[in-house]
């Protein structure tokens, strides 16, 4: 199977001014792609050849893994934005988050200070466990939380390359502006 790059759903300066366009032509443009583009030059005589990108991530190692899941989290990141999205958890979801969290707003500090304070190039999460209730992990490098069997509803990349362009070395800022693009109607439906 050959992986090609998504169809985005918004303009690259759409973002503006929390994720700018020139960081999104490198993000998506040239990192995101280069994913792709090593995972369909690794994967051919590989026993992942007919393989989708959950089942590379469920049992692939090595460079298969590491591309195929990157591909697959940058994915999940991108299609997660709208300019003028939903800003609020809608339906089960928002029942989920104040039940598990408190409110919406603690949830944020939570999300938050968990994708500050990872360690490195990594990913934090939002999850469904196999009980229906939510949880925050931290992944690192190409970490998916699909590997351990669970649902993810919500990512944040905070390899540098993610916020470099706009925030430099301040990751706290990067996390600030994070909320502004999301799109709360897409991620609800994920639950
Ligand atoms: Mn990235």
């Amino acid at each position: 199977m050959s992986f090609e790059l998504p169809k985005l759903p918004y303009a690259l300066d759409a973002l503006q001014p929390y994720i700018s366009k020139q960081t999104l032509e490198f993000h998506y443009g040239k990192h995101h792609q280069a994913y792709i583009n090593n995972l369909n030059n690794l994967i051919p005589g590989s026993k992942f050849e007919n393989a989708t990108l959950e089942q590379i991530i469920r049992e692939a190692d090595g460079g298969i893994f590491n591309n195929g899941a990157q591909v697959w989290n940058h994915t999940f990141y991108f299609l997660s934005f709208s300019p003028e999205g939903v800003r609020q958890p809608q339906g089960n979801l928002a029942q989920a988050i104040e039940s598990r969290f408190g409110s919406f707003d603690a949830f944020r500090e939570q999300f938050t200070k968990a994708a500050v304070t990872l360690f490195g190039s990594g990913w934090a999460w939002l999850v469904k466990k196999g009980d229906q209730t939510l949880d925050i992990v931290q992944e690192s490098n190409a970490g998916n939380p699909l590997r351990q069997g669970l649902t993810p509803l919500l990512t944040c990349d905070v390899w540098e390359h993610a916020y470099y362009l706009d925030y430099q070395n301040k990751r706290p800022d990067y996390l600030q502006a994070f909320w502004n693009v999301l799109d709360w109607k897409v991620i609800s439906e994920r639950f």
